[in-house]
């Protein structure tokens, strides 16, 4: 089958033929019909993720059950799923108490093993991990959520605990900020998108941000507290820099929730947080991981009566061969939305 492989960290991705993936224990094959491509995959391809090389990325996912190993019980080969990025062990402590999201055994397609730029996939424990797409909505709205926006709807309901009318700031207007924006108006808050990119920003406007602020160098904190009088109720970093999560966690009000989305890399795996004022202020310091196949119902109900539209933020699809080119380019360029891959396409 094709697939996009990385030979090394940071250099050049082939598009080419590699040996068919047959099903681990527990697991199925599906036959990849759209494939996002994440912040997350740039940051593999720089070298900031564990990788077994050569490697096939790829980790937002949906498409057709091509094959299934016999311990599989609740699905079978033609049905229509997606997965969590996050994919559970199916037997330990977490898993049960349907938290995968944080499972210490946790298998992640594109990261732990071979992922979704590809025509096929390998996806382990399918009983805990798969979930089957309603009619209502296509592989493209499916492959959207199993990164950037099921984990915007896990920070902003279950770790945040959003509610109506509340104030929140989302830093960051790439693939998981837009998300997040859509996300909060349904949810019935007022939306303040940050970015440094004009276009990302006209892109948040048009999903419902209630105020924009070009993050040209100006106290972002300082702009926030104008809009909103005391500060933010929830914060978002969507991004995943130092600058990024203090300017987001700056903005709260007393008492607020910041939740870190975007990835904080760094060469001792400890990050700068503004702590005194976490302490000073009682804000609430969260992490969010992806979101577990058991709280896809809730997220894909919202989706299939047409409150959600993840379908919204995909910006172009493009085949395995565009993919590589883009993948190395994402960080600096300034594209806003979601760029999808249809691996069947050339
Ligand atoms: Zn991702
Ligand atoms: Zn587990």
């Amino acid at each position: 089958m094709r697939a996009m492989v990385m030979d090394e960290i940071a250099g050049p991705l082939d598009v080419r033929e590699v040996p068919e993936p047959t099903p681990p224990p527990g697991g199925v094959i599906v036959e990849v019909h759209a494939t996002g491509l994440c912040g997350s995959d740039w940051h593999a391809w720089a070298g900031h993720e564990e990788l077994t090389l050569p490697h096939v990325p790829g980790h937002e996912l949906a498409g057709i059950i091509a094959a299934v190993d016999p311990a599989v019980q609740h699905f079978s080969v033609g049905e229509r799923v997606t997965v969590p990025f996050v994919c559970g062990c199916g037997t330990c402590d977490w898993c049960r108490s349907g938290n995968a999201q944080v499972c210490p055994n946790q298998q992640q397609p594109g990261f732990t093993h071979a992922g979704s730029f590809a025509e096929r996939v390998a996806l382990h424990a399918a009983d805990t991990n798969l979930v089957a797409i309603p009619e209502a909505v296509s592989f493209e709205a499916a492959a959207a959520l199993g990164c950037r926006f099921a984990t915007a709807y896990r920070a902003l309901t279950a770790r945040a605990g959003l509610r109506a009318g509340e104030w929140v700031t989302v830093v960051g207007a790439g693939g998981v900020g837009l998300s997040a924006v859509m996300i909060a108006k349904a949810l019935g808050a007022q939306v303040i998108a940050v970015d440094r990119s004009p276009e990302a920003l006209v892109a948040a406007q048009q999903l419902g941000a209630d105020h924009v602020i070009l993050a040209d160098g100006r106290d972002v904190p300082a702009a926030v507290g104008e809009i909103t009088g005391e500060g933010s109720d929830v914060s978002v970093d969507a991004v995943g820099s130092e600058q990024t999560c203090a300017a987001a966690v700056l903005s709260l009000r007393r008492r607020g929730r910041h939740v870190q989305i975007g990835l904080l890399p760094t060469e001792t795996g400890l990050s700068q947080v503004p702590m005194a004022r976490a302490i000073a202020w009682e804000l609430d310091l969260l992490g969010s991981h992806g979101m577990a196949a058991a709280d896809y119902p809730g997220m894909l109900a919202l989706i299939a009566s047409d409150v959600l539209r993840p379908q919204d933020l995909i910006e172009r699809v493009v085949g395995l061969q565009e993919a590589a080119v883009l993948l190395p380019e994402m960080q600096r360029s300034a594209t806003p939305g979601m760029t999808m891959i249809n691996p069947r396409i050339a």
